[in-house]
């Protein structure tokens, strides 16, 4: 990119400047007339559209030195001038000073100002990357008689007549004045109405004046009308021409033209928001630079950063308005990249620094990580054989493993950990498990006793389960075993997290279901460990999202995926079934029981509203024993005591109750093979991937497993999620389309943990393709220089961007 104006006035400036301290001041005495130099190349640069930072501080240089004569002027004034402009010449000054400033542009007083701050619209940055949400393209003009209602449409028309309308406006009981014209073309004519902002349109809008509309068409009683159309004034035909506007100095608009369109905040006018973005664009738009490596922006044929932003906000005849409107062109992409690249590198440079941390290397452990493989009852699938390879190359090296294991529910992530803890016991040291509920804690106990149990490793794990509704004393004694190193792998909640609990050596800790956990909480635990060690991180996710998303989202950690269910599983067959059918509900109910099958019935969990959830659940476990007084029917929800509740569970696995009435807390992770039918009420209530993690649970024997949503009362979104649930049993799949559906954010419940960073111009849905490619490019600059030592203007860009982000997403 050539030099910026502004560039090139500061170095102006700063050059006499820096000739008079060259080789420490030794020649000073011989610089003449400095004062005068400094102060005009001041000048100079301040009369450029430039920062106000940058205005303010020039101004105040100049007259300092505007007033000092050679006899007078000292090294210590230039040594204090330099120190305060030499920051300007930094490559990211501009850039950085331009996020800071404030939005002052000629027609924006102070007021205006603080309006504008307050609807997001702060400084001229915030201006700049406010990008079109569609264009108008008023290349295709639209005859009057073929404006169609509910449409935009740009004609051309001349006015008939126009004027003031005195009306009462309903309710207000004050006289508002409505400006109509009535315009016309060849083919038909057409009411425009404006009710404020009316004596700009009212000079504009004169009999006989040609006129540019655009807007969107509207139905009024038996004819068309346009209210609050945009216009622009025509030059008359007679003297209509492409070149007639060049001149001037007002040019004429042409009519090829694609006008975009803004969002603009409430109480501000779209035409405003657009001349103020014009009027950035114009002054500010040659200070934003890029950081891409030139390879990207050559192969990938992107305009410098400067241009796209002008493409963007003023496209030319040109343009493609296609590719702007669809955000494929070559200017969005750039934008687009350069803001990936930025936060890739700085996930990157993250990552790296985490894999120097100290950690503790898991030796020696082959031979008892070998022999429990060879010791289950079943082999391991390819996938979980590859998941564990990777984890096992992790657990090796003297640095933590941070590793997401993303796989369908009941792929088999739990065989995985149990693996991991084996090794680690084996090395000495100790594993911990996070559930999210007690009742999961409760089971992955169940299921890891079980698979010690089957394997047959010796010598035995040593296991613990500790929750918050174990007695005291006995969790007293398992937190001493625990500090002791007499346990081997602790299971539990959060109740893990607790002060009180203190381990011998740990050197794993395993999430399962992250998205239920707390940046802080994982945080947590790995301080748990001793000396300054970290341990290694395993979290387990049965939400699995597209790899490179993933790794973007999950920044810091590396992924193993586990993309195949173990054999004869059968995919669950899902129904959908509307209030007032519940006849068939029954039905599938009795033939599944009397099959000598199990059923859940699910309540959602509305969080604050226990009560309601309990009675409804209570309500449809009393309705079902009325039904079917010989069942033997249970309910389960999160007011039962645990032990109640675990001995309900253990109830139905042993299959002594044939219908489990619950709300969500069963929802993740409950493994009963004999359980084939799941009905869910309130599905709508279900977010997608809780609703695919519930249908897991069923069919997990070898026989067909189905789940029966019953939907009461759907909105847009529920109706889309449970489409999406019908049309696809993937967990992948729907693990995208529930990403579609709530952006990444939600979906990943982090809008307000601050672990997503906020992209301005990138979309992680829309984008996924791009982040591929800016984290390649991200890849490649840092295996060329780790730390961006030789990079000094990137590694600032990176932090003046991500800084304080990158921090929060850390922990990860
Ligand atoms: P999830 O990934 O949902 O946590 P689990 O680890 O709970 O899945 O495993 C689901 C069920 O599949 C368990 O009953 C487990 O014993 C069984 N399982 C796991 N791996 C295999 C395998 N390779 N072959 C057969 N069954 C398996
Ligand atoms: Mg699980």
């Amino acid at each position: 990119m050539g030099v910026s104006p502004f560039k090139a006035a500061i170095d102006a400036v700063l050059a006499p400047l820096e000739f008079a301290a060259r080789s420490d001041f030794a020649h000073f005495d011989r610089v003449r007339a400095l004062g005068e130099t400094v102060s005009a190349a001041c000048a100079r640069a301040a009369e450029l559209a430039i920062p106000k930072d940058a205005r303010d501080l020039l101004a105040h240089v100049g007259k300092q030195f505007a007033t000092v004569a050679d006899d007078e002027m000292t090294p210590a004034k230039v040594a204090a001038a330099l120190e305060r402009l030499r920051p300007l010449a930094a490559p990211d000054w501009a850039e950085a000073a331009l996020a800071r400033s404030p939005v002052a542009l000629p027609g924006v007083g102070p007021n205006r100002e603080a309006k504008l701050a307050k609807r997001g619209v702060a400084t001229i940055t915030d201006l700049l990357f406010r990008l079109p949400i569609r264009y108008d393209d008023r290349r295709s003009l639209t005859k009057v008689a073929e404006l169609t209602v509910g449409l935009r449409a740009t004609f051309v028309a001349t006015v008939l007549v126009s004027g003031f309308s005195a009306q009462r406006r309903q309710g207000r009981g004050r006289r508002g004045r409505t400006f109509e014209a009535v315009v016309s073309d060849e083919t038909g004519t057409v009411r425009l109405k404006w009710f404020f902002g009316t004596d700009a349109i009212a000079s504009m809008a004169k009999k006989n004046a040609r006129l540019l509309v655009t807007g969107e068409v509207k139905r009024y009683r038996f004819d068309k009308e346009l209210v609050h159309p945009e216009i622009e004034s025509l030059p008359e035909p007679a003297d209509r021409g492409r070149e007639a506007g060049a001149s001037g100095p007002r040019p004429a608009p042409t009519l090829d033209q694609i006008v975009p369109e803004y969002s603009s905040p409430e109480g501000l006018h779209p035409r405003a928001l657009r001349r103020l973005i014009e009027s950035a664009m114009r002054q500010y738009a040659d200070l934003v630079g890029g950081h891409l490596p030139d390879n990207l922006v050559r192969t990938q044929k992107l305009p410098e950063p400067a241009d796209a932003l002008r493409e963007l906000h003023a496209p030319t005849p040109e343009s493609d308005v296609e590719a702007l409107a669809a955000g494929t062109s070559r200017a969005f992409v750039r934008l687009v990249l350069e803001e990936l690249y930025l936060l890739e590198l700085g996930l990157g440079l993250r990552r790296a620094r985490r894999g120097r941390e100290p950690g503790i290397a898991i030796t020696d452990a082959g031979s008892r990580t070998r022999a429990a493989i060879a010791g289950l009852p079943f082999e391991l699938t390819r996938a979980q054989r590859g998941a564990w390879e990777e984890i096992s190359a992790d657990l090796v090296c003297p640095h933590p493993m941070s590793r997401l294991l993303e796989g369908d529910v009941g792929c088999g992530k739990t065989v995985v950990a149990f693996l991991a803890a084996i090794a680690v016991a084996a090395a000495g040291h100790q594993s911990a498990i996070m559930a999210p509920t007690e009742l999961l804690a409760e089971q992955h106990a169940r299921t890891l006793r079980h698979l010690v149990a089957t394997s047959g490793t010796e010598p035995e794990l040593r296991t613990a389960l500790l929750t918050a509704s174990i007695p005291k004393a006995e969790a007293d004694a398992i937190r001493l075993a625990i500090a002791a190193g007499e346990i081997d792998l602790a299971i539990g909640t959060h109740a893990l997290l607790q002060e009180s609990v203190e381990f011998h050596s740990l050197a794993l800790v395993v999430i399962d279901e992250q998205h239920r956990f707390g940046v802080r909480q994982r945080a947590a635990l790995a301080e748990k460990s001793r000396d300054s060690a970290s341990p290694h991180t395993l979290v387990m996710t049965a939400t699995p999202i597209p790899r490179t998303l993933a790794l973007t989202l999950h920044g810091d950690l590396d992924l193993s995926v586990i993309d195949e269910l173990p054999p004869g599983r059968r995919p669950t067959r899902t129904l959908l079934v509307r209030e007032g059918e519940g006849a068939r509900v029954s039905e599938a109910l009795r033939e599944t029981v009397e099959r000598g099958e199990q059923v859940y019935v699910v309540y959602p969990l509305v969080e604050d509203s226990e009560k309601i959830d309990l009675r409804s659940a209570s309500e449809s476990a009393a309705r079902i024993r009325s039904a079917f007084p010989d069942y033997r029917i249970d309910l389960v929800h999160g007011q039962v005591d645990a032990a109640a509740r675990s001995e309900a569970m253990a109830r139905f696995a042993r299959g002594e109750t044939q219908v489990l009435v619950s709300t969500t807390v069963i929802e993740v992770g409950v493994d009963v093979p004999n359980a084939t039918l799941m009905i869910v009420e309130h599905a709508e209530r279900f977010g997608l991937a809780q609703l695919h993690q519930l249908r897991g649970r069923v069919g997990r024997g070898g026989h067909q497993g189905t789940c029966i949503c019953v939907a009461r009362g759907v909105t847009e979104d529920s109706e889309a999620r449970l489409h999406a649930l019908l049309s696809t049993t993937d967990g992948f799949e729907i693990a995208e389309a529930d990403l579609k559906i709530r952006g990444p954010g939600e979906f990943l419940g982090t809008r307000q943990s601050g672990r997503l960073p906020d992209l301005r111009i990138a979309d992680l849905t829309r984008d996924v393709k791009q982040i591929a490619v800016a984290r390649a490019a991200a890849q490649q600059t840092l295996v060329q220089d780790p730390k961006l030592q030789r990079s000094k203007e990137l590694a600032d860009a990176v932090r003046a961007r991500w800084g304080d982000r990158l921090a929060l997403v850390g922990v990860g």
